[in-house]
């Protein structure tokens, strides 16, 4: 990810902090500087420093209970904002993806638990109220914002951990694309709830409610499309009319394809028909610009995966979505290129899909939804 800065990494996983977190420090910093001098700047820094390590302990929580069920990650940034891990995937059962959820708040849980332990009667329920305070000590305010943590973490609406927890929950019901579907809605009904709220109150809110509001939906489409998916194979989804270059193709015979077509990725095909790499639209403007049109496309394709023609789409949409290619090979039993299967057109499927009757159960690849 642009603007962040690798920190190290723990299990495998990157730990990266993006630069808008530092300057976020550094403004708190001066603010805290103006109100109390150096030792308050310096109190105050290192409070934010140390809620942020509650929040990457908070991600390791969800990425080793992830790890268990053979899911990895590949990082974990911080943002202003908290921590973002980026996960190959979310468990399919129901029960893990349970676990992989709490384990995040259950960290800040286990935090507060020992700091309230360790406090005693020093920690009383009225320091929380004045966690800017600066005669609070710095073991109490951790442990109120370790419990604050929890609370917003756990409001039942995505992105949060409890709109997993939810989804999670009804889908032990109910199919899962349905359970997406109603946990998106009521984490919708939320935002509205804080937008309303932040027009009286706080505006923040309002910026909270935005966000709440758009994650739902994302949620929502995505486990539409993995629905879309599930009852159907590559050979139904993948596009059959393109132009592929051969191997001796320089850049220059790539932008004439460019020009000439409405595609934007070229799979590089060789004289048995075997798919050698896809040059995508950036490379080769990329490849015009430093290396001149003579390139051989050899030289500046990308290597993408390939499927059967026969694997069912959720498997291949995995392989799509896990390396980030905006487009996979499709094969026949000879390793044939016979297809592609790009974000676009599973993009036009899922249009076409949500143009349908909601009969949903109508013959053909989607009438297998998990309704
Ligand atoms: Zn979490």
């Amino acid at each position: 990810m642009r603007w962040s800065l690798n920190l190290g990494s723990i299990a495998g996983t990157a730990i990266r902090i993006h630069v808008t977190f530092l300057l976020l420090l550094v403004w708190l910093g001066a603010i805290f500087y103006r109100q109390g001098g150096p030792e308050a700047a310096w109190h105050g820094t290192i409070f934010v420093v140390l809620i942020f390590v509650c929040v990457l302990l908070h991600e390791l929580g969800h990425v080793f209970a992830a790890r268990r069920y053979g899911v990895r990650t590949r990082d974990i940034t911080l943002w202003p904002f908290g921590g973002i891990s980026s996960m190959e995937r979310m468990p399919d059962k129901p029960s893990q993806e349970l676990i992989v959820a709490v384990a995040g708040p259950a960290v800040n849980v286990a935090i507060a638990a020992v700091l309230i332990l360790w406090l005693g009667p020093r920690f009383n329920l009225e320091a929380l109220t004045e966690i800017e305070n600066p005669a609070v000590s710095l073991a109490v305010k951790i442990a109120g914002a370790n419990i604050i943590l929890v609370v917003f973490n756990m409001i039942p609406a995505f992105p949060m951990d409890g709109g997993r927890v939810l989804r999670a929950l009804l889908a032990m019901r109910m199919g899962n694309a349905r359970a997406t579907q109603v946990a998106a809605t009521i984490g919708q009904g939320f935002a509205v709830v804080f937008g309303v709220l932040g027009i009286f109150y706080n505006p923040m809110l309002i910026i909270i409610a935005a966000f709440i509001f758009l994650a739902a939906s994302g949620e929502a489409t995505q486990a539409q499309l993995r629905a879309v998916a599930q009852g159907t194979l590559v050979s139904d989804a993948m596009v059959t009319t393109f132009e592929s270059l051969p191997t001796s193709a320089t850049v220059a015979d790539a932008a004439d394809a460019l020009i000439r077509t409405t595609q934007t990725e070229f799979p590089i095909v060789d004289g048995t028909g075997h798919l050698r790499g896809v040059l995508t639209r950036a490379a080769m403007i990329k490849a015009l610009k430093d290396r001149g049109p003579d390139t051989p496309v050899l030289e500046v394709m990308a290597d993408v995966p390939t499927v059967h023609a026969n694997t069912k789409l959720d498997v291949a949409l995995r392989a799509l979505m896990q390396r980030g290619q905006p487009v996979i090979g499709v094969t026949d039993t000879k390793d044939k290129l016979v297809g592609l299967l790009t974000v676009e057109n599973l993009g036009e499927m899922m249009m076409i899909h949500s143009a349908r009757p909601e009969t949903g159960s109508e013959a053909g690849p989607w009438s297998n939804m998990g309704r």
